[in-house]
């Protein structure tokens, strides 16, 4: 299974605050285009704001990124593509 949450209780590396799950908008710099995807499930801290992703979500962003410089386009914005993390690993 793909894990795209934190577990409760999980804790902010940098303050020690709590991080909740939410969603953010993630904007990617490749070389010179720019990815920008939307809706990433992403652990929020409450004290700091600092955002962390979760491993499987990293990577899910790479293969974005992955997919946009094979196309070459200068510039994608879309959603996180939610579908995918049904497939099980
Ligand atoms: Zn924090």
């Amino acid at each position: 299974m793909k894990r795209n949450n934190f577990p409760d209780n999980a804790t902010c590396p940098l303050c020690g605050g709590t991080i909740e799950n939410g969603t953010t908008t993630r904007t990617i710099s490749i070389e010179t285009a720019i990815l920008i995807v939307k809706d990433v499930p992403a652990g929020i801290c409450d004290l700091c704001g600092e955002e962390w992703f979760m491993l499987d979500v990293s990577k899910q962003l790479d293969e974005l990124a992955d997919e946009m410089r094979a196309k070459g386009s200068q510039l994608e914005i879309l959603p996180y593509p939610a579908n995918r993390m049904a497939e099980v690993a």
